[in-house]
C-alpha cells in the first residue's frame, strides 16, 4: 500500500462572499489543520484579523482560527449535532 500525499484544491474561507480562490494542499497538511474544528485555509491576504487569528502562515496560504462570534456559532452547531444522536 502506498499512501500517496496528493494535493487537494479547497475554497479560500475568507469572508468575502465573491471570492472564489482555490488553495491547493496536501492531503496530510488538511488533515492536521481540520483536526480543528475552529480551523480553516484562506488566501495569504484574505485574512480578516477581526474575526480570526492566523496560527500558521505556508506558502500562498494561511491558516486561521475563528474568534469570538464566529466560534462560538461553531460551538453552537457541534452542541447541536451531538444533541441530535439518537441514544440507545
Ligand atoms: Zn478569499
Amino acid at each position: 500500500m502506498h499512501a500517496v500525499d496528493q494535493p487537494i484544491s479547497f475554497h479560500c474561507e475568507c469572508g468575502n462572499a465573491h471570492c472564489d480562490e482555490a488553495i491547493r494542499l496536501l492531503a496530510s497538511d488538511s488533515k492536521a489543520i481540520f483536526h480543528e474544528p475552529h480551523r480553516f485555509v484562506v488566501v495569504s491576504d484574505h485574512v480578516i484579523p477581526e474575526v480570526e487569528r492566523v496560527v500558521e502562515r505556508r506558502e500562498g496560504y494561511a491558516v486561521v482560527e475563528k474568534t469570538g462570534e464566529a466560534a462560538e456559532e461553531i460551538d453552537q452547531e457541534e452542541q447541536d449535532a451531538d444533541a441530535a444522536e439518537p441514544t440507545g
